[in-house]
């Protein structure tokens, strides 16, 4: 049994030790404010409990998931209780544990990173700084269940230095009332963050004065002190925060485009238009064709998964020692030199027409792996300049299932990048029209073409017909300033 801390929302802030131990997990037991996107780490077979508590019932509640608890931990299962920030800050992990220590039951304690530290630090608010606050004081602002007796906030206002209020919301206007009246000044600086590390952060500035009128919603952590005068904002400042935006690519291949997109402050959804499959002849051709190599002048590849799936049947790369070998793009320039291989012929545009423009004229054999789908434009290009092609299936393009959470996340997004033909298709298909959102960008000219033919409107194609070409599009068109 471990009880782990989720992080403040943001779901690259859980520790390894946590992110280790849900990738391991039987049954994951989570709250409504732990990060779902977490929950993916579980296995795909986990049992996913959701406790989230109804207000007002927290007591009832937290007695069934005491019981819970014990039960899984009693089953000899592998229990990963998943609580938002960290286990041990008000989040009643002390009494989960002390529940499971009194039924005999083993744990872990994998502390989290709070909010009332990580929140106002992805605000730019340091909750200490050089000369201005030597210390802060975490309180929570809602005392039903916590509170032995009632929070002494005169106290507080006198303990000096930074005071952060989790839970305090609701209860602002009388906090700031009851801080002031322990003798802080009406004008000390306030800042509140909502939504801390999450594509929705926002965060209000204000005085104590002005608190219990400031637009405050929950989850809210609220900074108070010196300190909340400082502002270090850099995560609302990246050029695509608060933006979403979809990403459509077999799911083993999107990593990429998500982190360079969420590097950049976008929030992504991952749409898996399409998965990889094997060629309808169970790969047979291919091999044969990587058997017999060296009988080839040419071997063109035409994508990233092509040269996946057909270098590795190579027995010996000694075979390909004859042969030259043509990318389309750098992204399968990239793929090739995994394998130590440099191709001899790259176009300046990664577009089929452009691979052909620079191909020379030929009389000899050129093997083409490829998708069964993948246009003709390229075989019946190289046999008008003189070649024989032999064109084998190198893998499948299978339409994935989207969960409906995905898809409704999809809907409300504010951007979709396609990165081939067949993720416009595959999209269309799968999450329908009515999930494209307002602006499409696509990575190339072909893409585009293959857009406007389903009836899309192409906001704007990639200059350089890449990943990074796609995002600095993304960008170009995105960004808020
Ligand atoms: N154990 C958690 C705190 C649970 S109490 C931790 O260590 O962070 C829940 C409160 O935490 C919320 O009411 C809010 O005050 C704060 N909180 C949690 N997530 C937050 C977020 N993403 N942004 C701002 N405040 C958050």
């Amino acid at each position: 049994m471990y009880l782990v801390g989720a992080g403040p929302g943001d779901p690259d802030l859980i520790t390894v030790r946590g992110a280790d131990v849900l990738r391991r997990a039987d049954v994951v037991v989570y709250d409504r404010l732990s990060a779902e996107a977490l929950l993916a780490l579980a296995p795909p077979g986990a049992e996913r409990i959701s406790v989230g508590k109804t207000p007002g019932h927290a007591s009832a509640a937290q007695a069934d998931i005491n019981a819970l608890l014990v039960d899984k931990g009693k089953a000899g299962l592998e229990v990963v209780r998943l609580k938002g920030g960290d286990p041990f800050v008000f989040a009643r992990g002390g009494e989960e544990a002390a529940a499971l220590r009194d039924a005999g039951v083993p744990f872990e304690v994998v502390p989290g990173i709070t909010s009332a530290i990580a929140v106002p630090a992805y605000a730019g608010v340091p909750v200490t700084h050089r000369g201005v606050s030597t210390s802060f004081t975490v309180v929570t602002g809602h005392e039903a269940p916590w509170a032995a007796e009632e929070t002494d906030w005169e106290g507080v206002a006198r303990v000096g230095g930074t005071i952060v209020v989790l839970m305090g919301a609701a209860t602002r206007g009388a906090i700031a009332e009851r801080l002031i009246a322990g003798g802080m000044a009406p004008d000390t600086p306030v800042a509140s963050v909502q939504w801390g590390t999450r594509a929705e952060q926002r965060t209000v500035r204000t005085t104590l004065a002005g608190l219990g009128a400031a637009p405050v919603e929950a989850p809210a952590t609220i900074v108070i002190g010196a300190v909340a005068a400082i502002d270090l904002a850099w995560f609302e400042r990246r050029p695509l925060f608060g933006k979403r935006v979809v990403v459509t690519r077999a799911r083993h291949q999107a990593s990429d485009l998500v982190h360079a997109l969420r590097g950049l402050g976008a929030e992504t959804v991952e749409v898996p238009a399409i998965e990889i499959g094997e060629p309808a002849d169970g790969g047979a051709a291919l091999q044969a064709a990587a058997a017999n190599v060296g009988q080839f002048d040419w071997v063109v590849f035409t994508s990233v998964n092509a040269v996946g799936r057909f270098v590795p049947l190579l027995r010996d790369a000694r075979a390909l020692g004859g042969v030259q070998i043509a990318a389309i793009g750098p992204g399968t320039a990239d793929a090739l030199a995994g394998f130590n291989l440099v191709p001899d012929l790259v176009p300046e545009q990664f577009v089929a027409e452009s691979l052909l423009g620079a191909f020379p004229a030929g009389t000899g054999r050129v093997l083409l792996p490829r998708a069964a789908v993948a246009r003709d434009v390229l075989p019946e290009g190289l046999t008008a300049k003189g070649w024989h092609v032999d064109v084998v299936e190198a893998y499948r393009t299978i339409a994935g299932d989207v969960a409906p959470d995905v898809l409704a996340a999809a809907r409300a997004a504010d951007a979709i990048t396609f990165t081939s033909s067949s993720t416009v298709t595959r999209y269309l298909e799968v999450a329908g029209r009515d999930a494209v959102p307002p602006v499409v960008v696509c990575i190339g000219p072909i893409t585009a073409q293959t857009a406007r033919d389903n009836g899309l409107t192409v906001d704007a194609e990639a200059e350089e017909h890449s990943i990074p070409g796609l995002v600095d599009t993304v960008v170009r068109l995105m960004s808020h300033d």
